[in-house]
């Protein structure tokens, strides 16, 4: 009986955050899930607004920093917003690091 050795090259196992499709800029890429969120102050009233999918390296940085910036220009605007602004600046960092982890090996 000759060994049926179907040479089926190498279908790595694959890894936990495989090679997917970025959802901010569309690319294929290994992605990482990640939620950030900031807050809109408008003194009375308060806006909150998320982003949430599988990012790419490049894009996970730079919703980030993007949060980050509108979260410290408009957050802090009223009673409310300048408590859950700084809460949220911690939650981004914390999604963004776990995030980063995740795609440490991969390219930027
Ligand atoms: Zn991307």
């Amino acid at each position: 009986m000759g060994t049926m050795s179907s040479v089926n090259v190498a279908t790595p196992a694959q890894p936990a955050n495989a090679i997917g499709r970025c959802q901010v800029c569309g690319s294929m890429r290994q992605t990482a899930p990640v939620t950030f969120n900031r807050n809109i102050g408008m003194i009375v009233l308060r806006q909150t607004r998320s982003i949430s999918g599988n990012m790419c390296k490049t894009c996970l940085g730079k919703n980030y920093w993007q949060f980050m910036g509108l979260n410290l220009l408009l957050g802090p605007w009223g009673m409310i917003s300048l408590i859950i602004t700084p809460i949220y600046f911690v939650t981004n960092t914390v999604s963004y690091f776990s995030a980063a982890k995740k795609l440490r090996g991969a390219v930027e």
